[in-house]
């Protein structure tokens, strides 16, 4: 375990409604260490996304720092948020994402588009990434021809191919069934167990037991945070 990737100080989130200013996040610190693996949980409204938008250098905070490894990146402007983004952080989603006219390798090679990798390598590490969560096999096919799950399984592997520092997963198995839920929670196990840091946004219990340690949200404010007691092996 090295250093810390991400550290909140006193974040805070207000949203301008009609009713006036709405304060979402009411003062968030959380630091998060290199090979982590965080199950974040709370009831629908408790500021979760609005959090992980800020960790994902979507949002900015209204108040408070927010450092991604060691950088402030809290008072960032949308370009050196964009490159944030591209150069330490990974996405994945619950609906996937992919693009249905692209095969899984174009899919994944996506990234490396916008980063300006050549198209030959472009499709190297694509396809290495691919082989890493098991679709070598599956390259050539469009998402609607693979199952849910490895229509998930390519989106990690997009996630992986720009080496990022984090990967950010909000809901990942919500559009699985539980077959297909371990099977990504198992490869996020593995791919932990390598060393990879992951953050996780999940409503299901079983899901969050795969994690090492689990934080909660409620009414803008951490919770709870501490290990996983009992951890599952998905
Ligand atoms: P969660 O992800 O835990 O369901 P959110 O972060 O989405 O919670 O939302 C927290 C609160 O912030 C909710 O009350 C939601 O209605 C409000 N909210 C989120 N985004 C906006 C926005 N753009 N404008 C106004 N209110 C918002």
């Amino acid at each position: 375990m090295g250093g810390e990737v991400i550290r909140t100080v006193g974040l805070k989130k207000s949203y301008l409604t009609g009713a006036g200013a709405l304060e979402v996040l009411h003062g968030v610190d959380l630091a998060i260490g290199e090979g982590e693996f965080v199950a974040v949980m709370g009831p629908s409204g408790s500021g979760k996304s609005t959090f992980m938008n800020i960790l994902g250098c979507l949002d900015t905070p209204t108040s408070g720092e927010y450092f991604l490894l060691g950088e402030r990146a809290g008072t960032l402007s949308p370009d050196q948020l964009a490159a944030r983004r591209g150069r330490y952080l990974g996405f994945v989603f619950q609906g996937f994402n992919l693009l249905p006219r692209a095969d899984l390798v174009e899919n994944v090679a996506l990234p490396l588009l916008y980063a300006k990798v050549p198209w030959a390598e472009r499709r190297e590490r694509a396809r290495q990434k691919l082989d890493l969560v098991g679709l070598l096999p599956w390259a050539g096919h469009r998402p609607a021809q693979v199952s849910g799950g490895q229509q998930q399984r390519a989106a990690i592997a997009r996630a992986l191919a720009g080496e990022p520092s984090l990967i950010l997963a909000d809901e990942p198995t919500g559009n699985l069934d539980s077959q297909n839920s371990d099977e990504i929670m198992r490869l996020f196990t593995e791919l932990n167990d390598k060393g990879l840091t992951l953050i996780v946004v999940t409503h299901e219990p079983d899901v969050a037991a795969c994690a090492r340690r689990l934080v909660r949200f409620h009414d803008g404010l951490v919770v709870e945070d501490g290990p996983v007691a009992g951890r599952r092996r998905p």
